[in-house]
């Protein structure tokens, strides 16, 4: 997942605070904020400025999207894969995968919420210690500016969908409702997104 980081991608490796108070509406941003990118983290002071997820009832996985404007005036994009699937300790695809025991989280899921593994159907009235958890599958990049968001999310869903670069202008239907509600609040996102240069 280190790709994500290359290209348009700038890590910002130190943090600072910010004192002087925003002329928009801004909140607070002295707090630094971590954004994980796979194992790496991209830290910086900023806010959320949109948010997305495909999350449905009785659907088990789903994506959450959610875009950050930082006090440098450039954009963090992140992706999370969530899931709410366990698996009982002996499921092969869950050893394969080194999925962590409820035991090693900081904080046990709620089992009654989740859903049970289709192939090794973990009963939900195991001790929740001793049953398979999936982890979240976190992705980030970072760009310059706001036509860069909208790069990026078309290329972040055509790369998970598989889809060629002559898609690339069709933009997928979750990075769409992210920046329809960023282009609410952001007016260079508004401008980039919903104005064609061409
Ligand atoms: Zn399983």
């Amino acid at each position: 997942m280190a790709h994500s980081m290359q290209d348009k991608a700038k890590i910002t490796s130190h943090t600072e605070v910010v004192t002087e108070a925003r002329p928009d509406s801004m909140p607070d941003l002295s707090e630094p904020l971590v954004v994980m990118d796979g194992g790496r983290s991209i830290r910086f002071t900023g806010a959320q400025i949109a948010f997305a997820s495909s999350e449905r009832p009785r659907a088990p996985r789903f994506t959450e999207f959610r875009l950050y404007r930082t006090s440098k005036d450039m954009y963090v994009v992140s992706r999370t894969g969530c899931s709410r699937v366990f698996h009982s300790s002996t499921c092969r695809q869950a050893e394969s995968h080194r999925l962590p025991y409820g035991n090693d989280l900081q904080v046990i899921p709620e089992v009654t919420r989740m859903y049970p593994c289709g192939i090794c159907n973990p009963s939900r009235m195991e001790d929740a210690r001793g049953i398979r958890f999936e982890r979240e599958r976190p992705w980030a990049g970072v760009a310059d500016n706001a036509p860069g968001v909208v790069a990026m999310l078309t290329q972040v869903e055509s790369k998970k969908t598989g889809l060629t670069s002559g898609s690339s202008s069709q933009i997928p239907n979750l990075s769409a409702r992210l920046l329809t509600v960023a282009s609410e609040i952001d007016t260079d996102i508004r401008a980039a997104y919903l104005v064609m240069d061409i």
